[in-house]
């Protein structure tokens, strides 16, 4: 089993890069307008990172945790940003609670999204409704713990989630941004979607399509 749950998270790392690679345009159009226009590029660095760290412990035999804490420490040291370090920190939070050996349990998943929604919001300062891609972590976090806690499986309960986060990347465009680099051009962005909420939102639902395979 564990050598499964590793490969998985390896399929969810090489999505994710895919997954940037098919929005980078869109995600730099989106920083462009009230950011500094290097979400996508940003992204792709280090999702690509992230991918070929994990790649490199898979095949020596790491476990789940291992591949991800690797691809965790790949995608902060190389893509740069902001984003980035939060990249790293939700990668690193999610990676402790799958660990090595077995296969992880739906809750053991469920808290770590919530441990990283946690430290994001530690790390960055950032509150709900101040336009950042917490405005879609914290909700896709806590209601992936309450389908969960309500006995749906982990594709299930991640799919609703992810459906939340959606919806939730689209209702940034009605905010004011009071963090990050778009603060200072404020009203430019009202209108546009935050680039890390919209980019957040792209990966768990690609992740869902992991996770059914
Ligand atoms: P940078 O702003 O350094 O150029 P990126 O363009 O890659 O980095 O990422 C910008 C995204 O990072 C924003 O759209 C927002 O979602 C997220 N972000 C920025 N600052 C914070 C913060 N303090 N807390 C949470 N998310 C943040
Ligand atoms: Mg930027
Ligand atoms: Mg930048």
């Amino acid at each position: 089993a564990s050598r499964e749950v590793a490969a998985t998270v390896q399929a969810v790392l090489t999505t994710i890069a895919e997954t940037v690679d098919l929005n980078v345009e869109e995600l730099g159009r989106l920083d462009s307008i009230a950011g500094d226009g290097d979400h996508g590029i940003g992204m792709q660095r280090g999702s690509h990172a992230a991918a070929t760290a994990g790649a490199t412990a898979f095949s020596a035999g790491a476990g789940a945790e291992t591949v991800l804490a690797r691809a965790a420490d790949a995608w902060a040291d190389r893509a740069g940003g902001t984003s980035g370090a939060l990249w790293g920190l939700i990668l690193a939070q999610v990676a402790v609670r799958l660990g090595d050996e077995g296969r992880p349990s739906r809750e053991a998943v469920a808290a770590g999204v919530s441990a990283a929604a946690e430290s994001v919001m530690a790390y960055g300062k950032a509150e709900l409704g101040d336009k950042t891609m917490v405005d879609v972590l914290v909700p896709f976090a806590e209601t992936l713990s309450r389908q969960v806690d309500d006995g749906a499986a982990l594709i299930a309960a991640w799919s609703e989630a992810a459906a939340v986060a959606t919806a939730k990347a689209t209702a940034t465009a009605d905010l004011m941004p009071r963090m990050g680099r778009a603060r200072a051009h404020g009203k430019n962005s009202v209108g546009t979607p935050d680039p890390g909420a919209h980019s957040l939102a792209l990966i768990v639902n690609a992740i869902s399509t992991v996770l059914s395979a």
